[in-house]
This record gives structure tokens, sequence and C-alpha cells, in this order.
């Protein structure tokens, strides 16, 4: 059996009273579904602790949403990799297309970035993914391969050991309308053969989950392709039940 791996970005939302609520269901809840998935919490940095407190205890990992480049210094407002290890940070994302759109990042950054979670031993999960107008152009795979080409380069063979990545088209996030999962199917067996063609041994270990408005009633439809090892949520996952039922859906396609 191959766990399934959820991820959920609140990205800049919540306060401390949904996050309590919202943990307080985790706390009753999550025991029936963690035998066959890998569950990431990834609250904003102010939460990173208040969420970790409840969660250390019950096999549930801690998610950062970003990271600085810099391990530390003189830089106002940042968070450090070393800062985010020592709370207790397992996942982080790196390359979500808002921190490419909104804050400028480009592939060189990521790159960097990617090499610093590595370096402390925490697990990346590299978001790539397609603007709509891209698609439309038949430029999908061109442009995946632009966002892996980079990394390939610089870290090799053992680029995507213990890593997450994330296959989110930009026109399925937060739009409502997801992708197709045969589409989705499809693209994830091309980035696995792309890696494998780039001589990376390793193949069947690449996990590859999918983003972009899934929710609890799509999600099954991502999670029975062979090539969709997990999903990271957005929108749904701040609601709990939704969030559940998703969890639910993971864990009975898992244990077929
Ligand atoms: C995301 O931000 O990574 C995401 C997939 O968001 P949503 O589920 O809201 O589309």
């Amino acid at each position: 059996m191959k766990k399934k791996i959820i991820v959920a970005n609140w990205k800049l939302n919540g306060n401390i009273q949904t996050i309590s609520n919202f943990l307080e269901y985790v706390k009753l809840k999550i025991s029936l579904y963690l035998k066959c998935n890998t569950v990431v919490i990834a609250p904003s940095t102010i939460y990173l602790e208040r969420v970790y407190r409840d969660i250390k205890d019950i096999n549930i990992f801690l998610g950062a949403q970003n990271v600085d480049v810099n391990k530390q210094g003189a830089f106002t407002g940042e968070t450090s990799i070393l800062m985010l290890k020592d709370i207790g940070v397992k996942y982080v994302i790196v390359g979500h297309s808002e921190r490419r759109y909104f804050h400028g990042e480009n592939n060189k950054l990521i790159t960097q970035k990617f090499g610093l979670i590595k370096e402390l031993n925490l697990i990346p999960i590299l978001c790539i993914g397609e603007s709509e107008t891209e698609k439309k152009q038949n430029k999908t795979k061109e442009i995946l391969r632009n966002q892996l080409n980079m990394i390939l380069e610089k870290f090799g063979e053992k680029a995507f050991e213990n890593t997450i990545i994330a296959y989110e088209p930009i026109w399925a996030i937060g739009t409502g309308v997801s992708a197709d999962p045969i589409y989705v199917q499809l693209i994830h067996k091309f980035i696995k053969d792309y890696i494998n063609e780039c001589n990376i041994k390793n193949q069947q270990n690449i996990i590859i989950q999918y983003g972009g408005s899934v929710n609890s009633k799509n999600a099954k439809s991502f999670l029975e392709q062979p090539d969709i090892d997990g999903l990271l949520v957005g929108s749904a996952s701040l609601i709990y039940e939704e969030f559940f039922n998703i969890l639910e859906i993971a864990n009975n396609i898992s244990l077929k």
C-alpha cells in the first residue's frame, strides 16, 4: 500500500479561534485516517507553533508555506529554514504560483530555496504548473521542463529523493475549476518520465500530488489515477468537514 499524501495549504487565512476549532476536530477524528494517509498542515508562519502544539503527538506533520533564501542575518521580515526546523516544521512549500506571481519568485530563487530545504533535511513540496495562456499555446510540457531543469541540473540524481512535486496548473488554483483527472494523470506520467529520462534512477519513488480546486466531490477522481500520489488542498482544507471527507476518500483508495 502506498500512502497518499494530503497537504492542507491554509495560505493567508485563519485566526486563533478558527485554528483552535479545526484542531479540536482533528484531535477527535484523525486516528481514523492516518493509517493510509500522510497528512500535512501548512498554516501561515505566525500560527506554525500553535498548530504544532496540537499535532506533534498525533502524527500529523507541520508544513511551512514559504522560507527565506538566507539562513540568518539582516533580512527584516523573513523566516529562516533554521527557525522552521527549530519549531518542528517537516515540509516546506516552495515555488507556489502565488509566490511566483505576487512575489516575483523565479526558477533561480526557487532552486536556491529548494537546496536550502534539502540541506536541512526537510522535505520540499515543489510546486510547478502552467498558466492558462501557456496551456492554450500548448506550452505546458515546455514550462514544466523549464521549472524542473534548474533543479535537475543543480542537484542531479538525488534531486527528487525525499521530495514532493505538486503539479498545480495555475488556471485551476482557487478558481473552482479543477483540471480533468485524465489530463492530470497524463501530465504526472510525463513529469515522471521526464525525470527518468534525465537519468534519475529512483523514478518509482517520485511523489507527485495534484493541486487546484480540489474538494470532496472531485478528490476521488484524482486519487484513483495511478500517478496521482496525493493532493495539495487550498480553500477546501479550511473547512474541517470538507478536509476530513477528502482524507476519508484518500484512505479508502489507499486501502483498495
Ligand atoms: C493551492 O493554493 O495550492 C491550491 C491548490 O488552492 P485551491 O485548492 O484553493 O485551488
